[in-house]
């Protein structure tokens, strides 16, 4: 990939083709009700496009359609490798499209253009791949029941799979969820956030490219408690695969209670804690992942690496160096290739981080940032923001901002620095930095998380799974375990003459 200028990706922009329907059956439609939303450009606040607003009918459309798509075994009844190939097509169609991707992505949703053509697009296209070239080389079980027995236990797929995701990387969360239900032969009906919904709709014009049936892949974009709800409620709709907000996690629950008892996956919030020792290896670099850590994709990002907790006898140190980190990343146009920060989602979104900085000066010491930042008149752009000596019981320390917000805990032992780490109702991820090769596995070993990244942060990839406890959710994603969560245990016994 050649590095395109801002002048390259602006004139890209002036025509740049945003979907404005909803895609169900294999084609592009308008909601029932004719209507449609019109989408700003976070960093100018100018309009960008427009989405359709599907509600409950348009939910029933396409969960009939993907319905109909799977009983008839269009998809289901293909060979794996088969769907290999499918799938393979098509991540090869998203690595080529990758700078239109990056693109939308970046206009839709503020993030550096660069970031999205260099991490988010090639990252989904790998995710892709991954559950391609997984699913024709998993096996199935035959279970040890002795002579005149076969036990085969086998892995099928659920049906009709709701996906509904955020709008922090909505490209990358579309194929978390959609790669492995689709590689395990469902259908599925994928709900955008209304905050971001562009790149679905390419996405599954992509995937119609790359020769997915008609039917087994819908996009319905709309509002959380419209489509959403009514896709979590729906009756024909076998599994939800989430990835949001806690508070909407526990709706959803609610919701399959309320109506077929579906299966719910729930990836939420979160508030990591950065563990830094004195002993860490190389201070310099500690800090400078410390503040990717919380500064990248503008603190946007579930395990975001929140409360950072440093060994008291090199806090001072440390957060200079961290202030220094801050002030190298301060937000630029998300078109510039060099912009390491773009904007916040929007607006509304702006306003409610910098609410949780103001009532955040009365429990801890503002040391970077704390405002909004001036790069476009009509841009939610927030600075790099710093609190030292945070209370470690306020809501600075507690609550996820899911902004570009920093709040630091001096510790003095490392069996206090564990307690803390833990006390938190998130159990998202983790990293400590350390030399010791012992504290290190026995301060991981302890931390109650999904992920613990040792001398790194935010460690992923699609080998590995991802995911939370507590009120961080549930299930995984990633990895083989992922398959998991898109299919069914079906014992089938067999008896026979011995
Ligand atoms: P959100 O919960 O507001 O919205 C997420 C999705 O749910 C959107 O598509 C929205 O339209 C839909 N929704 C909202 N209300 C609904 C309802 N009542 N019924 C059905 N659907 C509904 O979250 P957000 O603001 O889009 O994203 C930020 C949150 O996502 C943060 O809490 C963040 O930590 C979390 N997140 C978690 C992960 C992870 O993997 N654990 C990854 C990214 C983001």
């Amino acid at each position: 990939m050649t590095l395109k200028t801002q002048e390259d990706w602006q004139s890209l922009a002036a025509s740049a083709r945003l979907h404005s329907q909803l895609f169900i059956d294999g084609r592009f439609s308008d909601a029932a009700s004719g209507a449609r939303v019109a989408k700003a450009n976070p960093a100018t606040g100018e309009t960008l496009g427009a989405y359709a607003l599907g509600e409950g009918e348009d939910i029933d459309r396409a969960v009939n359609a993907a319905r109909l798509a799977f009983e008839d075994r269009r998809w289901a009844g293909q060979s794996p490798s088969a769907r290999r190939e499918v799938l393979l097509r098509l991540a090869e169609l998203i690595s080529r499209h990758g700078d239109e991707l990056a693109l939308i992505e970046s206009l839709d949703m503020g993030k550096p253009v660069q970031e999205a053509a260099t991490i988010d697009i090639p990252g989904a296209a790998a995710v892709w791949r991954y559950y391609a070239e997984a699913i024709d080389k998993v096996a199935d079980e035959i279970a040890p029941v002795g002579e005149g027995n076969l036990a085969m236990v086998r892995r099928v797929p659920l049906g009709v799979v709701g996906a509904i995701i955020p709008w922090n990387f909505p490209f990358d969360m579309a194929a978390w969820k959609c790669a492995p239900a689709l590689a395990a032969g469902n259908s599925v009906v994928l709900k955008p956030s209304e905050r971001s919904p562009f790149t679905a709709l390419r996405l599954a014009e992509l995937a119609r490219e790359a020769g997915l049936p008609d039917g087994v892949l819908n996009v319905v974009t709309g509002h959380g408690g419209g489509a959403g709800k009514a896709l979590a409620l729906h009756d024909d709709v076998d599994c939800l695969a989430f990835t949001g907000s806690t508070r909407t996690g526990r709706a959803l629950m609610g919701y399959s209670g309320q109506s077929n008892l579906k299966q719910v996956w729930l990836e939420l919030g979160g508030k990591s804690p950065n563990l830094i020792f004195a002993d860490a290896r190389n201070l310099d670099e500690a800090a400078a992942m410390a503040a990717f850590g919380i500064f990248f994709n503008a603190g946007q990002v579930c395990s975001a690496n929140a409360r950072l907790l440093v060994e008291r006898r090199i806090q001072a140190q440390f957060v200079e160096r961290l202030a220094a980190q801050a002030a190298a990343m301060q937000p630029g146009n998300p078109l510039h290739p060099a912009t390491k920060m773009g904007s916040l989602v929007d607006g509304a979104h702006l306003a409610h981080v910098l609410g949780h900085v103001e009532a955040g000066k009365s429990h801890g010491r503002l040391v970077a940032g704390g405002a909004a930042a001036l790069v476009h008149p009509g841009g939610a752009f927030m600075q790099p923001t710093i609190f030292d000596d945070v209370d470690p019981a306020s809501p600075l320390a507690r609550e996820e901002i899911f902004g570009p917000v920093l709040s630091i805990i001096p510790f003095d032992s490392e069996e206090e620095a564990i307690r803390l780490a833990n006390d938190s109702i998130y159990g998202l991820a983790a990293s400590v930095w350390t030399a010791d090769l012992d504290r290190a596995l026995r301060v991981a070993g302890r931390l109650r998380v999904g992920t613990v990244s040792v001398n790194t942060v935010d460690a992923l990839s699609p080998q590995t799974p991802f995911g939370g406890n507590r009120q961080s959710g549930f299930g995984r994603d990633l990895s083989l375990h992922a398959l998991d969560k898109f299919t069914a245990l079906k014992t089938v016994w067999v008896k026979y003459a011995g």
